[in-house]
């Protein structure tokens, strides 16, 4: 089913920080904007963290106002769970086709009262808990998602009827359709962000395989406040580590992954995350296994000097391998940097720093060029890098390459005011 074409100023694709922070920017300035989100909540990695370098504020206390702002403006429109499947550019203008995805939920009518999540009996893995505790069939995404709609997940669905019985309004819709819809905007902002690579991808780390081995997203979970358990238990038995390891570099800086590049922010993230869980876990000894510290932004020195100072152990080396231990802890295998020696440790739980790569493939945008690294271009990178190859389309954020969230918001504005100046220009 195709609908007519939505009429905009600027079209964002992607509701992370990046496109929550230009698309408010321009709505302030009296533009209408259309935030495409392809997660069923916006949001983006930001709402999924813990606390944040390098002040160590609360993560969701920052970025929900945000998404509550967006939601509520008068000249922004949120189209969530919606794929951007092309963009044409056509007589100055441009036109996005769009395909929205069924929730089996009907928007209009859902007041997220959760009454058939309480009622459905299937239980899933919950990805947005970093796959450590349960959600229903049939679920709101995470308590501060916006919009809050509920998400029924139809492979797993037993189809009992429940929810839909319990519904007060009648919102859940077994039968609900895809909708392909197209958006007309004067100018448009990529803001797609980043995907972490994937923990599967190296042999030599047991291929996601050994318990107790976690990524660094998951890890944030695990330390958030509304977390899955509301204190940091390792997932293989529920024990509370007494040691705790971090393996840098474990998707980045490596050819033979594809991922030659730093990913900039891990460095910063595992020495917050070596704070956070000294804090938590007091008594726990906590290794960093790095090949050099990256601590290039504002404070990030003092930062890094901070966790030494807390006792945090940072040991020069790449492990070779990762492999299961005894009692459910893991074993790193590597190269002591000062003796050479082959040295084999064990701790409770490793937390794998994965690579960032870009979310967007490239699929869909003809014109719109990517780096050899994948990440948008930019064919001016020192003195506009929220340009792009396509006039009236600018980028934002992860979706240019890996960095901090103040980075992204910086550069978010800075796109936000390339395409306010396109649009004068237009007008
Ligand atoms: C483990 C970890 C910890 C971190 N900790 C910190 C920290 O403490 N401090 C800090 O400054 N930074 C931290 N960061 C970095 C921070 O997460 C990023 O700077 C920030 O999320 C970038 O925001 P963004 O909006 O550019 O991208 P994202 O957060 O990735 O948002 C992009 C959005 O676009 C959507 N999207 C993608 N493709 C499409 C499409 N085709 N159509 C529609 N929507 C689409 C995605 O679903 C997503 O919602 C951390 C990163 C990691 C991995
Ligand atoms: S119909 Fe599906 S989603 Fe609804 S309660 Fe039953 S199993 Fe859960
Ligand atoms: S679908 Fe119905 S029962 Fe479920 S949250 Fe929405 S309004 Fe409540």
């Amino acid at each position: 089913m195709t609908a007519r074409a939505e009429k905009f100023d600027a079209l964002v694709v992607g509701g992370g920080v990046a496109g929550l922070s230009a698309a408010l920017s321009l709505a302030d300035q009296g533009k209408t904007v259309a935030v495409v989100e392809k997660d069923a909540s916006i949001g983006g990695a930001m709402i999924r963290l813990s606390k944040v370098f390098p002040t160590l504020d609360c993560a969701s206390c920052i970025t929900t106002p945000k998404m509550a702002a967006a939601a509520h403006h008068e000249n922004i429109r949120l189209f969530t769970f919606c794929d951007l499947l092309s963009l044409d550019r056509q007589d100055g203008k441009v036109l996005a086709k769009v395909h929205k995805r069924p929730r089996f939920v009907d928007e209009a009518k859902c007041i997220g009262c959760r009454k058939c999540e309480y009622a459905c009996p299937v239980y899933l893995e919950d990805p947005e808990q970093g796959g450590f505790t349960a959600k229903k069939a049939i679920s709101i995404p995470f308590g501060n998602a916006i919009p809050q709609v509920a998400v029924l997940d139809a492979q797993s669905c037993a189809l009992c009827g429940k929810c839909a019985r319990v519904c007060p309004t009648n919102a859940v819709d077994y039968l609900q359709q895809p909708v392909d819809f197209e958006i007309e905007a004067r100018t448009v902002i990529m803001a797609t962000g980043f995907s972490a690579n994937a923990p599967q991808m190296k042999p030599e780390y047991g291929q996601g395989r050994v318990e107790n081995v976690i990524t660094a997203l998951a890890m944030e979970r695990l330390l958030a406040p509304h977390g899955p358990y509301m204190r940091v238990l390792r997932p293989g038995d529920g024990k509370e580590p007494g040691s705790i390891a971090f393996v840098q570099c474990a998707g980045s800086r490596d050819k033979t992954l594809g991922v030659p590049y730093c990913s900039r922010v891990c460095c910063m993230a595992a020495v917050k995350q070596a704070m956070l869980l000294s804090g938590a876990l007091p008594i726990a000894d906590i290794t960093v296994y790095y090949m050099d510290i990256r601590a290039f932004g504002k404070n990030h020195e003092q930062f890094f000097q901070n966790a030494r100072a807390m006792g945090i152990e940072f040991v020069r080396a790449k492990p070779a391998r990762i492999f299961q231990g005894e009692d459910l802890n893991v074993v790193l295998r590597y190269e002591d940097q000062e003796t050479g020696a082959i040295v084999e440790r064990e701790h409770e739980l490793v937390v794998l720093s994965l690579g960032m790569t870009p979310h967007w493939d490239g699929r869909g945008i003809a014109g719109l060029h990517r780096a050899p690294d994948g990440f948008l271009q930019s064919p001016a990178p020192k003195t506009a890098p929220a340009l792009t190859t396509l006039p009236g389309v600018f980028a934002a954020g992860a979706a240019l390459g890996p960095k901090d969230i103040v980075d992204t918001i910086v550069e978010a504005d800075a796109a936000a005011a390339e395409a306010a100046t396109w649009l004068e220009g237009a007008e």
